[in-house]
């Protein structure tokens, strides 16, 4: 009989705590240390090798925050507020002369700010009559200058080892006129099914077979990861196959994920393959969906057994893998946020383990609410491809009846590239 979770006795106490898998896991998995450089442009979501230290001031010269006109303050009480245009700074093409009294230079955002103007007033504020400026709003020294070095200071550590370049940081290297980085090396995460009854989507099925969707699901999870996928397709349920696929994937790999045959169902020849070949762990968890899964390593490489059932797949992904792969990038602990809500319709649940249902999370007049996303069956991969979040239920939660309040953890949204 296959020990998945449809299994009669739902609780096992020879079952391993999610937290103590965890930590387990994590103990057991080295940073990777390979590094290379790269182009900035090349190195979105990538880990920095190196501290990242400013070369020069940002702003580095000081400069108009709005399109107006640059004045000094001492001047305006002897001036009455009334000057006259001498010349412009515009952004790329400054006016270097100094601002001479009873006179203002028309400076637009960007433009380098005239030496001894100490305020800009802004377009919008001002009459203007042939040459003559004129204004009367109170004028504060420093308004709408932006300053040398505000934004970063030469030499400062901006970014240091280990820090993720997301987007507005590989911007910020570009404000800084830093075109290369040593970032992390991709660590490579290879992934196979194993199943007699998978078939590729190029294929027909017939009855009694499946098409293998795990792949994809892998796929989709891994690439919000730096990186280097590699699918390896679908293995047999044969022992000696199985064994080969590792022995060659372990050359190229760090990391190496299958999907299925990790219970102890009559074709599941993942554990056999790899006490020949592999030091692993078996666990069954006491987590639902995904109680079996393995964990160890083949070679240089870690390994993943995850179970078949696609939203297994999916949750122990979620809780095992994605926390190792972080390891591997030496990223610290990262945690989900956790949003209580109450809940729509009732739950059922029994104690002795921790379930993780797909819900839809939604706010109404300042209050969130979650409701179950559809069938909660390991194998339902609608209800998980329209859930924005995990409702997550504890260790000796029972039935819960509507409106009961619940922990919800809210799916990342994926980010752009
Ligand atoms: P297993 O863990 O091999 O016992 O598989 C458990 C369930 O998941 C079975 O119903 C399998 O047919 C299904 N399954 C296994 N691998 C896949 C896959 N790659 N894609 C979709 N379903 C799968
Ligand atoms: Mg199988």
């Amino acid at each position: 009989m296959k020990h998945d979770d449809n299994c009669i006795n739902e609780f096992d106490s020879s079952a391993l705590d999610e937290d103590k898998a965890l930590s387990k896991i994590i103990k057991s998995i080295k940073p990777i240390k390979k590094t290379e450089r790269i182009s900035i442009k090349d190195s979105y979501d990538r880990i920095l090798a190196e501290n990242i230290k400013a070369k020069i001031n940002l702003p580095s010269f000081n400069n108009s925050a709005m399109d107006g006109y640059a004045v000094n303050i001492k001047n305006l009480i002897k001036n009455n507020y009334v000057l006259n245009e001498c010349s412009v700074s515009l952004a790329g093409r400054a006016f270097h002369g100094k601002l001479e009294d009873g006179k203002t230079v028309r400076v637009m955002t960007g433009a380098v700010i005239p030496n001894n103007a100490d305020a800009v007033v802004m377009k919008e504020m001002v009459n203007i009559k042939k040459e003559i400026i004129t204004f009367n709003k109170n004028i504060k020294k420093n308004q709408n200058i932006r300053f040398i070095g505000e934004d970063v200071k030469k030499n400062t550590v901006i970014f240091k080892k280990y820090n993720q370049l997301s987007h507005p940081r590989v911007a910020v290297l570009a404000s800084l006129g830093i075109k290369n980085v040593k970032v992390l090396k991709k660590p490579v995460i290879s992934f196979f099914s194993t199943g007699d009854e998978l078939v590729d989507i190029n294929k027909k099925i017939k009855k009694g077979q499946i098409y293998d969707s795990n792949r994809y699901l892998l796929r989709g999870l891994l690439e919000k990861f730096p990186v280097t996928i590699k699918d390896a397709g679908v293995v047999i349920d044969n022992e000696n196959k199985i064994i080969n696929k590792f022995k060659k994937l372990t050359k190229e790999s760090d990391l190496i994920i299958t999907t299925g045959g990790v219970s102890v169902g009559d074709a599941d020849y993942i554990k056999d393959a790899l006490q020949k070949i592999g030091s692993i762990n078996f666990w069954k968890i006491s987590i639902k969906p995904g109680r079996p899964l393995a964990f160890g390593t083949i070679g240089s490489s870690y390994f993943f057994g995850l179970p078949g059932n696609p939203v297994s797949t999916s949750v122990t992904f979620d809780l095992f893998v994605k926390p190792a792969i972080y390891k591997i990038l030496s990223q610290k602990k990262r945690t989900g946020i956790i949003i209580k809500a109450s809940l729509v319709g009732s739950l059922r649940k029994k104690k002795g383990r921790v379930e993780y249902k797909r819900g839809i999370l939604f706010k109404e007049k300042d209050k969130y609410y979650v409701k179950v996303s559809g069938l909660q069956g390991s194998n339902i991969l609608s209800s998980l491809s329209i859930a924005n979040c995990y409702i997550k239920l504890g260790m000796d939660t029972e039935n819960l009846t509507e409106s009961s309040i619940v922990d919800t953890m809210p799916f990342e949204v994926s980010h752009e590239k």
